[in-house]
């Protein structure tokens, strides 16, 4: 096949149709084009597609007609290309064939077999218009396959159909050990993916892929597994968390939106860009920036924060009351996403999720490859809220760090058995000051007071925080310190939040 003028120019053309992934392919592939001459397309091999040519004996002279295409058709149809070989040409022939040169009725059969390259390279044919597909969204192989799949697809499809198989082509690496070297029987430095499967689960090495950038050659190592089944195991601790949190939840009667506390509305705010982000990294083929935003989400703003924080009103609240069933609808509204984000990523704890999980009618309880990808709900954006719990986080993350210093320093244990002194002045002090018992939420503490003034030995800019043991006992219920222990006649032994929390 000649690359004539008239040929080239189309091709080229097409190529900038198509969405290359990573953008570098485009050039590469224009650059194959422009320097290709021509395409043999026969091999001499004793084994692949036979080419279906017949030679006159006599004069060689090449016979291929209509009818003798549809004969050999029909034949491999019927009993694959193997039949070229085994029958003879009389066979293979239609019934008085003659050379119409010098009409001659003896033939030889073609040997050569076609290019595997024209082979893989019509699949667009077999595969797409066979089924009455225009083309296909996307086709994905190594980066070697400039030269080979995605160049001969392209070149067989504008021959026959004047325009690229495909709409998308995307390539990526090779997978080399830590040190980015291939993987070799000799080095001994190879990883059998049923080994990692066997060792860690298939969801592992799932995850593993997500987590590379593929665009270069992708490290796998023991190392990097045990780095990825860590992330994991958080991913899936949250989720069991939440299942272990909702089973007295009735997903009928969840607490209205506006009922919600501020907290919870901060959580689904989260969820939303969870959302956001992922179907964005998916819409771009950025597989990784997805599992970024998935372990951000289940690290930091789940396990580190929110789930954290409720789990005193989870624990404590009367179960029936409406703080408790907030917090359980916010879970479940989040559990609900998270097990659809996780389905294409680790398909199979998804799915065990998704069984454990309670349902809202019209969902497909067979499974959550069945149901729907969740979308951002705007009405859980609330700019107000999220600008204003950053603003609470950066506190609690100063006093973190000093509740940690005092842990260290065996001055408290757990941070409940911390009070928390702030000193702010101006703004911040307008921020801070009522929202003491927010605050004692927030850092899972027993007490916090907000003072307006900075301590004098404390340089640090705007917050001044101080932590001391809290006063009073220990309320066996909660775990809070508080003076009230002891008040009350008949639970003694708790403080008077949790007597309330008792009461019929
Ligand atoms: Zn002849
Ligand atoms: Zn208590």
């Amino acid at each position: 096949m000649h690359l004539l003028t008239g040929f080239r120019k189309p091709t080229l053309d097409a190529v900038k149709t198509v969405k290359w992934i990573p953008a570098w392919g485009e050039e590469r592939i224009t650059k194959m084009i422009e320097d290709r001459n021509d395409w043999c397309i026969s091999r001499q091999r004793t084994w692949g597609v036979p080419i279906p040519i017949f030679y006159c004996k006599e004069c060689e002279k090449e016979y291929v007609t209509e009818d003798s295409l549809k004969k050999v058709q029909e034949i491999v149809k019927e009993k694959g290309t193997n039949a070229w070989f085994d029958l003879s040409e009389k066979e293979l022939m239609p019934d008085g064939a003659k050379c119409s040169e010098c009409g001659c009725t003896e033939f030889k059969k073609e040997t050569d077999i076609m290019d595997v390259w024209f082979d893989s390279g019509s699949t667009h044919e077999s595969v797409l218009a066979e089924r009455g597909l225009p083309e296909a969204d996307l086709y994905l192989e190594g980066s070697d396959q400039y030269r080979g799949w995605f160049q001969s697809s392209l070149l067989t499809s504008i021959a026959t159909k004047g325009k690229a198989p495909y709409k998308e082509v995307i390539t990526h690496g090779y997978t080399v050990d830590e040190q980015g070297r291939k993987m070799s029987k000799s080095i001994g430095n190879g990883i059998e993916p049923q080994e990692v499967i066997n060792k860690y689960g298939a969801d592992i090495i799932r995850l593993w892929v997500l987590a590379s950038d593929y665009t270069s050659d992708i490290s796998v190592s023991e190392n990097i597994m045990k780095q990825v089944s860590e992330v994991y195991r958080k991913i899936r601790n949250t989720a069991r968390y939440i299942l272990g949190n909702i089973s007295d939840f009735d997903v009928n009667k969840p607490v209205e939106y506006k009922d919600l506390q501020e907290i919870d509305k901060w959580a689904l705010v989260k969820l939303n860009k969870l959302i956001d982000d992922c179907t964005k990294a998916y819409d771009k083929y950025e597989f990784n920036g997805a599992y970024r935003a998935l372990n951000q989400f289940c690290v930091v703003d789940m396990s580190a924060f929110y789930l954290d924080i409720i789990k005193d009103r989870l624990y404590t609240s009367k179960p029936d009351s409406i703080e408790r069933r907030a917090a359980q609808t916010t879970m479940y509204e989040i559990l609900s996403s998270l097990v659809r984000i996780m389905a294409p990523m680790t398909a199979f704890t998804a799915e065990e999720i998704w069984k454990h999980m309670p349902h809202r009618e019209g969902e497909n309880l067979e499974s959550v490859m069945l149901d729907y990808y969740p979308k951002v709900k705007e009405e859980y954006n609330n700019p107000e809220i999220e600008m204003k719990w950053n603003k609470l986080i950066k506190v609690k993350d100063e006093v973190s760090k000093k509740l940690e210093v005092a842990r260290a320093n065996k001055e408290i244990g757990l941070s409940l058995e911390a009070k928390v002194d702030l000193f702010v002045e101006g703004e911040e002090y307008n921020f801070l000051a009522g929202k003491e018992e927010l605050l004692k939420e927030i850092f899972i503490v027993s007490e916090v007071e907000v003072h307006e003034n900075r301590r004098n030995e404390d340089v640090e800019v705007g917050l001044g925080v101080k932590v001391s043991k809290a006063e009073g006992e220990k309320c066996e219920r909660c775990w809070c310190y508080s003076t009230t222990v002891g008040e009350n006649k008949v639970h003694p032994t708790i403080c008077a939040r949790c007597a309330k929390n008792l009461e019929v």
